[in-house]
């Protein structure tokens, strides 16, 4: 147990709380004297995003200048331009003339911006649960009790605030089980090595993640057989058109965290198309000129199998079995696999079993979501002065940005500010949330 007392400890540290590392060194630089002691615990050994996804040609779907920090603070030099420019290659970047550099690049920048606050994390470090310190009825400090990786002892931190950003985990169907030879979409680059010489290979999904995982294993595994078997009749394109993408914008966030419920699921349901299971037309296209072109040439490797479903799979020492039926027939065909790829999306882990104890002290909303106040600070009682903000986990309270990168900027200036000014009035003793629960 440290004696210290952090004013911050953030979970995770993918971008949402290296944007906020970012906004608390910036902030410490200009204001020394009310400097922010942060720390962040990362249970990777290093900085990585998404790494098993890092598929050569993927490129962003958000605009370079929804970064670190451009929609906060176009002068910071923790933007991509300034990286670009330290990378000697700002000029290169103009002449691409785009706006969506590659994933891969784009992991780079986030390193880059990693290193430079790199003061602020300890890596390799999983926290486990976070128990309330309660004195005199007031619950003004948080411990964060976190696990060394590889070692079973516990550390523990205190903070006056807490930063919950641990992202999405993969979403499997309930009846699959991970093998080395079925396994999610998330594991694919670190996966593709192992099948060379591959047959047969069968992607399950038709979101941007499964069409991307066709095209990678399509384009590694030139003797193979690529099968994409989803329910839709084709890949849906993602709606990235201007008027649309307004729904990103951080004054849709205002408008989002004030509306009924009603508003807020009329809003989803009109919008999910920007987001949720739609493929960027660029890609939807390239898949079927590849597969056209297989057409013309007689060889067809790239199986696209629409309005299908996997019913089941069986594994054996030699391969697994992938039964595929057609829907609209009914007709279903066994087919030899090398390889079964989920590509059956994300989903935010859930915040009450990470935070423990401390979790019963956040108000749940009729759903048992969590009730986020409009600076992204979970709802507690009056005792509770100790913040417990949220980043990501948010959709039904903050709308669409909430697992995205599009508003990461404005959100940690908007926590940043929150922290600086926002102590809360003591008036109910804690007992009454239950901090004991
Ligand atoms: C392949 C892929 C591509 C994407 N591309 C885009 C894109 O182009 N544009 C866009 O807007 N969004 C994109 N997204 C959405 C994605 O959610 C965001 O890009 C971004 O990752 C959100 O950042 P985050 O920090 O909130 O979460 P994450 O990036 O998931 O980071 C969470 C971090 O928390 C760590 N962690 C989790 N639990 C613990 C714990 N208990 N203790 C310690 N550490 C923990 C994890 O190891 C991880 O490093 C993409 C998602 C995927 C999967």
């Amino acid at each position: 147990m440290t004696t210290e007392v952090y004013d911050l400890v953030g979970i995770g540290f993918g971008p949402s709380n290296l944007a906020l590392a970012v906004a608390v060194d910036e902030h410490n630089r200009r204001h020394p004297q009310r400097a922010l002691r942060t720390l962040f615990c990362e249970r990777q050994a290093r900085f990585g995003w998404h790494r098993g996804m890092l598929i050569p040609d993927a490129t962003m779907q958000v605009s370079f200048l929804k970064d670190l920090v451009t929609m906060r603070d176009p002068a910071s030099d923790f933007s991509f331009l300034c990286y670009l420019r330290e990378r000697d290659r700002l000029v290169d970047f103009i002449n691409h003339k785009t706006m969506f550099p590659l994933r891969t690049e784009f992991h780079d920048y986030f390193e880059w911006a990693a290193a430079r606050v790199a003061d602020q994390v300890r890596y390799g470090v999983e926290v486990i649960s976070v128990r309330p310190v309660e004195v005199d009825g007031e619950v003004a400090h948080l411990d964060v009790v976190a696990r060394p990786a590889g070692t079973d002892a516990v550390t523990t931190f205190r903070t006056r605030n807490l930063a919950v950003a641990t992202g999405l985990s993969p979403v499997l169907p309930a009846e699959a089980e991970i093998t080395d030879r079925v396994w999610h979409n998330i594991e694919l680059m670190h996966r593709v090595g192992d099948l060379k010489g591959a047959g047969r290979v069968l992607v399950v999904g038709a979101g941007q993640s499964g069409a991307e995982t066709v095209a990678e294993l399509h384009s590694a595994l030139p003797d193979a057989q690529v099968t994409a078997v989803f329910a839709k009749y084709g890949y849906t394109p993602a709606d990235d058109s201007p008027f649309a993408n307004r729904i990103f914008d951080p004054a849709a966030v205002d408008d989002f965290h004030g509306a009924s419920a009603e508003v807020k699921a009329m809003l989803m349901g009109y919008h999910r198309a920007t987001n949720y299971s739609v493929v960027d037309l660029d890609l939807i296209e390239e898949l079927y000129r590849r597969e056209y072109r297989e057409k013309v040439a007689g060889r067809r490797r790239l199986d696209i199998r629409p309005a299908s479903r996997l019913q089941f799979v069986r594994e054996t020492d030699e391969a697994v079995y992938a039964a595929v039926e057609h829907l609209p027939s009914g007709a279903v065909e066994t087919l030899r696999c090398d390889a079964v790829v989920y590509a059956t999306g994300y989903r935010p882990g859930d915040v009450f079993s990470l935070l423990g104890r401390a979790g019963a002290l956040v108000e749940r909303d009729a759903a048992g979501l969590p009730v986020v106040e409009r600076d992204h600070r979970a709802r507690t009682a009056d005792a509770v002065s100790a913040g417990i903000y949220l980043q990501g986990g948010t959709e039904h309270s903050h709308g669409l940005t909430s697992t995205l990168l599009s508003n990461t900027a404005v959100r940690v200036g908007e926590i940043l500010q929150s922290l600086l000014t926002g102590s809360r009035p003591q008036r109910t003793p804690v007992r009454a949330v239950g901090a004991h629960a």
